[in-house]
């Protein structure tokens, strides 16, 4: 097995009402590799995550985003969905009139249609939610709701993961998904996690906590601060920033 890039992000400059966000940035991740990104409030991680899956309101000033050996940087939204980006909110959206298992089916069919096979229909289609579903230990009522309409924190965080699984994405970037979480669901979440990915696919784990990071073992972590990733390790480091905050940095690359 041959690793490949899957991501690759060159001197990425990225702004926003006039205000400069992301400074500078590299990053390389290549498919099999879990990459977790951790930093202060405000240090850029959200916009990092919105501006690779190509959320409009960002300014691409300076710089190359590159998926999957194409130049991503000045695609849509749904276009890099449908080459396999997925973006798992820090706060999920409700969409009310839109029932879960609409939105879900019509995700996976526009997915399929992209790659020119044939859609499903809504029996065919609800065999393989349902087993998604039980797999993440959610309630079935869940797909006749409104998506995300008076879900719990727990199963709006739920119902990304399910739709990551659902699209088969190859990069993921889950944002926080496990903020809010008890124990057993986070353990379902990382479960679900490990067994999606594999050697063609990447994760990005944004997180403020180890708890996380010790379910799904990353093979790098990043340290954000203002705009730029100002350091990279391996696990050990979430074990530091947990005892000495991110204080530990600082003076670690000072
Ligand atoms: P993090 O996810 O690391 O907490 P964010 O990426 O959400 O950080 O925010 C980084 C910085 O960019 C913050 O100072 C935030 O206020 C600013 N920012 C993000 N989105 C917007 C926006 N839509 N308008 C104005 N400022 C923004
Ligand atoms: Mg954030």
């Amino acid at each position: 097995m041959t690793t490949k890039n899957i991501l690759s992000i060159k001197n990425l400059q990225v702004q926003i009402n006039n205000t400069v966000i992301i400074k500078n940035l590299n990053l390389s991740i290549n498919s099999g590799e879990i990459h977790a990104i951790m930093g202060k409030n405000g240090s850029g991680k959200s916009t990092l995550a919105k501006v690779i899956a190509g959320h409009p309101k960002y300014k691409i000033i300076q710089g190359q985003i590159i998926f999957d050996g194409q130049d991503i940087t000045y695609m849509t939204p749904e276009e890099r969905s449908h080459y396999g980006i997925f973006l798992a909110f820090q706060y999920p959206i409700e969409i009310p009139g839109v029932s879960n298992a609409d939105f879900l089916r019509t995700a996976y069919n526009a997915k399929k249609n992209f790659q020119n096979e044939n859609e499903l229909d809504p029996l065919s289609f609800l065999d393989i939610i349902n087993k998604k579903i039980h797999e993440i230990e959610m309630e079935s009522s869940c797909l006749n709701r409104n998506v995300n309409e008076g879900f719990s924190g727990g199963e709006k965080k739920k119902n990304e993961i399910l739709q990551m699984s659902l699209l088969d994405s190859k990069l993921s970037l889950l944002d926080e998904t496990d903020s809010g979480l008890d124990i057993d669901a986070l353990k379902v979440i990382s479960n679900t996690i490990n067994n999606f990915q594999n050697q063609n696919k990447a994760i990005i784990l944004i997180t403020h906590y180890q708890r996380l990071l010790d379910y799904i073992k990353p093979h790098y972590v990043h340290i954000m601060k203002e705009g730029n990733i100002i350091h990279t390790g391996d696990f050990t480091i979430v074990e530091q920033l947990e005892k000495y905050g991110y204080q530990y940095i600082n003076s670690s690359i000072n």
